[in-house]
């Protein structure tokens, strides 16, 4: 008996679990945390919808809280398998879940200081106590290294294209009938032709498909990211602004880190002091640099050469709150990244407070922005937008360099998708919001002839047999 069973990331973008049973062996795919809408986030705290103790192990496609966040609570509530992940995905898991578990502390304290909460006193989702004891579950696995479960059920990874250590999972199992079948689910799907990491890997066959689908609408503008990126940084500077960019701490900042690079090389922009201020960032661009098993051949090249491909002319890696707040004193010109990438929590929202009213600034979205987040707000262009209970009015410019998205855009799944030589038996569109994946589903059906019903969109805890 085999099934999969969609735990989160059903027609929404986070939460991603997704639940595969073969003959009783319980093993789940990512564990990821709801992020946006209340109503996704008070998921989080509902009692997990199986008994995590009875899952046998978790397999994580990449380190992105979304994919991993909810680790520390599943430990904690009686989870004691192995967690399976790429080299580069155990060191970032390692940064960030007790970084999640951090913010989750800081949440409920702060509920508790401001007797903002219903329940007294407010618990946080887990403690880095928690975090500590899941990342001790972790294993190590290389890319294409098959890992057998059981007599029934392999698995390996390959890699995926969108952030350091990311990778497809491809499932060899036994079905219902006693065949073999293959799997293929892409946790998140990366782009073609991105600096830093190779290309999604081109796969050619599986009987199912799991795809993500966030941009299954849309396809990422076709201008030259670049060149847009050296323009807005030229403009904010003539101002005497500052460009402030929310960005996650990792992939995003240090791509963008290799093209500021690249265009203070070329003499497309004026040096400016360029701050990544978060610790984490700064801890996930030194670990970019040192897994070359993740690295594409220009990356190769430039180590091979010795120079730092993230690093700027004048770079500055903020540590702690005092160089934090320095950076958001600073007169002259700057360049900041800083985390949260949908201006959700993070020390972005100091800087944001600081800079949003002033019409010389700019401030730059580079990924996308769930609904319910304050990110949202701003590209879709409200007047204020509330920090630290305060009513904080916006003038400064607000600029989208969209692809620069880590995922995927329509023409790229389908691209992907088109790698496969038969049709599959089932795909299953999962991290989209719905209009997204209902157009997806019709491109699909219309661009390869797959049956209607080849194409799920499962629901929240749907199950299907396999
Ligand atoms: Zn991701």
């Amino acid at each position: 008996m085999a099934t999969i069973q969609f735990l989160g990331a059903t027609r929404t973008v986070t939460g991603s679990k997704h639940l595969v049973e073969v003959d009783g062996y319980r093993t789940m795919v990512d564990c990821g945390l709801f992020q946006g809408l209340k109503e996704l986030r008070l998921r989080n705290w509902e009692p997990f919808p199986l008994d995590p103790a009875s899952i046998n192990s978790v397999i994580l496609t990449h380190a992105h809280i979304d994919h991993t966040g909810y680790l520390p609570r599943l430990a904690r509530d009686g989870f004691v398998g192995p967690i399976y992940a790429t080299p580069a995905t155990v060191e970032l898991a390692r940064i960030l879940l007790p970084d999640s578990a951090r913010l989750q502390e800081e949440d409920a304290a702060y509920s508790n200081k401001a007797g903002a909460s219903k329940h007294k006193p407010a618990l946080p989702l887990y403690t880095e106590r928690d975090a500590t004891e899941a990342l001790r579950r972790l294993e190590s696995v290389n890319y294409h290294k098959m890992v057998r479960l059981t007599k029934k059920l392999s698995f390996e990874f390959v890699t995926a294209g969108h952030i350091i250590g990311s990778s497809f999972v491809l499932f060899d199992f036994e079905s219902l009938d006693g065949q073999r079948k293959r799997m293929i689910m892409t946790g998140d799907l990366g782009r073609y032709n991105e600096p830093i990491i190779p290309d999604p890997s081109n796969v050619d066959e599986a009987d199912y498909i799991v795809v993500e689908s966030t941009y299954g609408d849309r396809d990422h503008p076709d201008f030259d990211v670049k060149a847009k990126l050296a323009e807005i940084i030229n403009e904010t500077a003539r101002r005497g602004g500052h460009v402030l960019i929310p960005a996650f701490a990792v992939g995003r900042t240090q791509q963008l880190l290799y093209l500021i690079r690249e265009l203070e090389e070329e003499n497309r922009i004026p040096i400016l002091p360029v701050f990544v201020d978060s610790p984490m960032a700064a801890s996930a661009t030194k670990l970019y640099l040192r897994h070359t098993e993740d690295h594409d051949l220009e990356m190769k090249d430039l180590l091979d050469e010795r120079r730092n491909p993230l690093a700027t002319k004048r770079f500055n890696l903020t540590r702690t709150i005092r160089e934090s707040k320095n950076v958001s004193a600073e007169e002259e010109s700057t360049i900041v990244i800083s985390a949260s990438g949908m201006a959700t929590g993070g020390r972005i929202l100091h800087h944001l407070r600081k800079r949003l009213p002033d019409e010389r600034n700019t401030v730059i979205f580079v990924g996308f922005q769930a609904a319910g987040t304050r990110g949202r707000r701003l590209v879709d262009g409200e007047e204020a937008v509330r920090i630290f209970g305060e009513l904080v009015p916006v003038r400064a410019h607000i600029e989208r360099l969209d692809n620069l998205s880590a995922h995927a855009d329509s023409r790229e799944i389908l691209r992907w998708l088109g790698g496969f030589k038969r049709a599959p038996e089932k795909v299953f569109l999962v991290h989209g919001e719905p209009g997204a994946q209902e157009t997806l589903k019709d491109k699909i059906v219309e661009k390869f002839g797959w049956r209607p019903d080849t194409v799920e969109i499962p629901e929240y805890l749907q199950k299907f047999e396999l």
